[in-house]
């Protein structure tokens, strides 16, 4: 996958150039985030970190993501639901992993009261690397799957005409056109307002679980915006001030400041850090009540690792959809190698290969929002150190995916134009709504591309590694 833009990246004034105009256009479209410095207000704000050119992607690779999409979206559902698979998949892992633990803990305790909720909402993304193949070919390989709080489904429908803007500034209309319109707020903002009009009361609301401090409040913010536009209206609260305000009825209807809630959207409570001790008992609160939360406890745990790396186990697939084979091999063939480091053999024997070969594994643990997977040398020292150690199950190991690295253009805000080697990765959105054991809807509904120089190994857009891109399919 060469780039294409290759003259265009050495011409080091015109890209100076192009870059301004570039960075405009972004503010003016409202690719922003506010600022590290001042993370909870939006009096000065800055663009969000992208790409000057948008990046190739093969065309058959990115419908093939959007092919399979669906049937993510019935995985994690069909997870979601299987109690006994859940905690066989996570048994090894709850004894060393506190955060997965604690979670789990709010799922036992859910299934034992007995869960209110009828309405079951998913809003997820499934992440892509293009693996390069011995035959020069790229292959879509799933880099994992966020269940909860999946961002900037917001700020990528605003990145399209920023790229076809800095394509036209250079004559290149054609170019410019191919460039995929994306809408994905709008996509996942239908969801919400499904399971909101599934949940049956006119006056009901939708709370957002915010963190204070946000810089991607604007990515947030076009969903609401879509959600108000359908006369839906949008609370945003921390967990916070649902200890100190929000209460169960009777009939476990959630309130908030006195206001019945029938949706939850979480975009915090994904990370250790995120949870307090009273913030551990919003979240219970939250998951005993009617309300359709997105995601609801069970579905966040079909998110972690492990639960991935236990999919791509023979039979496990067949087992969860059972007479969907066309659904099973279309996702099978997006899985990368995976290996469970629960003690025994098998584990034994994963632990010997990434040792002898570092720079084909990446070793990962139950961690979401960037930055904890373990790589090289790093890995090496941690497996040494794991190896004889029930805490390994916290972990698994993943093969490390290769792709083709191109040249492309990073703009940050403070920080002079880089011209980079990089690579990408392609997130698709899936949303779903079950009422009782009826899918009522199952789509995707739109993409993000990011893209990172080749030197950061891990982290995404708001871990300042990544940055955002469209697809410019070839
Ligand atoms: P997180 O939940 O923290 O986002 P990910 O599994 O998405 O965890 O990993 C974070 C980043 O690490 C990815 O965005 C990707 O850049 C890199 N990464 C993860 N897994 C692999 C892999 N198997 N091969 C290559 N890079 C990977
Ligand atoms: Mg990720």
């Amino acid at each position: 996958m060469a780039t294409g833009w290759g003259s265009l990246l050495q011409d080091e004034q015109q890209l100076e150039e192009l870059a301004r105009q570039a960075v405009d256009r972004a503010l003016a479209e409202g690719v922003l985030l506010r600022t590290s410095q001042a993370p909870s207000s939006s009096d000065v704000v800055s663009y969000a970190p992208f790409t000057l050119f948008p990046s190739r992607v093969p065309s058959a690779l990115l419908e093939q993501a959007y092919a399979v999409q669906v049937d993510f979206n019935l995985l994690v559902d069909a997870v979601s639901q299987n109690a006994v698979f859940l905690e066989r998949t996570l048994s090894s892992t709850i004894k060393r992993d506190s955060f997965t633990a604690r979670l789990f803990d709010i799922h036992k305790q859910v299934l034992k009261e007995g869960i209110a909720q009828t309405v079951f909402l998913g809003l997820n993304r499934s992440d892509y690397m293009f693996q390069c193949t011995p035959d020069g070919s790229a292959a879509l390989k799933q880099i994992e799957i966020n269940t909860i709080s999946a961002s900037f489904g917001g700020l990528a429908s605003r990145t399209p005409a920023v790229h076809r803007h800095v394509l036209s500034v250079l004559g290149k209309t054609k170019e410019a056109a191919k460039i995929l319109s994306n809408n994905p707020s709008k996509g996942l903002a239908m969801g919400i307002a499904k399971a909101w009009e599934l949940y049956g009361s006119a006056n009901a609301q939708v709370l957002l679980i915010a963190q204070e401090k946000e810089r991607n409040i604007f990515d947030q913010r076009a969903i609401e915006n879509e959600l108000l536009a359908r006369n839906i209206h949008v609370i945003r609260r921390r967990f916070e001030d649902v200890s100190e305000k929000g209460s169960l009825d009777q009939d476990r209807r959630l309130f908030m400041d006195g206001q019945e809630i029938a949706v939850v959207y979480f975009r915090d409570g994904y990370m250790p850090s995120h949870y307090s001790l009273q913030n551990w008992e919003a979240r219970l609160l939250l998951e005993r009540s009617c309300a359709a939360k997105c995601p609801d406890i069970a579905t966040q745990l079909a998110g972690t690792k492990k639960v991935q790396q236990e999919l791509s186990r023979v039979g496990v697939l067949e087992s969860l959809l059972p007479g969907q084979p066309e659904a099973v091999a279309r996702l099978r063939a997006t899985f990368a190698g995976l290996y469970s480091l629960d003690l025994g053999e098998e584990g034994d024997q994963a632990i010997t290969k990434a040792i002898a070969a570092p720079s084909s594994f990446v070793l990962k643990p139950q961690r979401e929002g960037g930055g904890n997977n373990l790589y090289g040398e790093e890995m090496v020292q941690s497996l040494e150190r794991l190896k004889d150690s029930e805490e390994r199950a916290s972990y698994i190991l993943m093969e490390k995916i290769e792709p083709e690295p191109f040249k492309n253009c990073l703009l940050r805000p403070g920080s002079p134009a880089r011209v980079v080697q990089c690579i990408s990765e392609l997130g698709i959105f899936g949303v779903y709504v079950r009422e009782g054991k009826t899918l009522v809807m199952n789509k995707h509904v739109g993409h993000l591309l990011r893209t990172k120089a080749i030197e950061h190994a891990d982290g995404g857009v708001a871990a300042g590694v990544a940055v955002l891109d469209n697809p410019y399919p070839v």
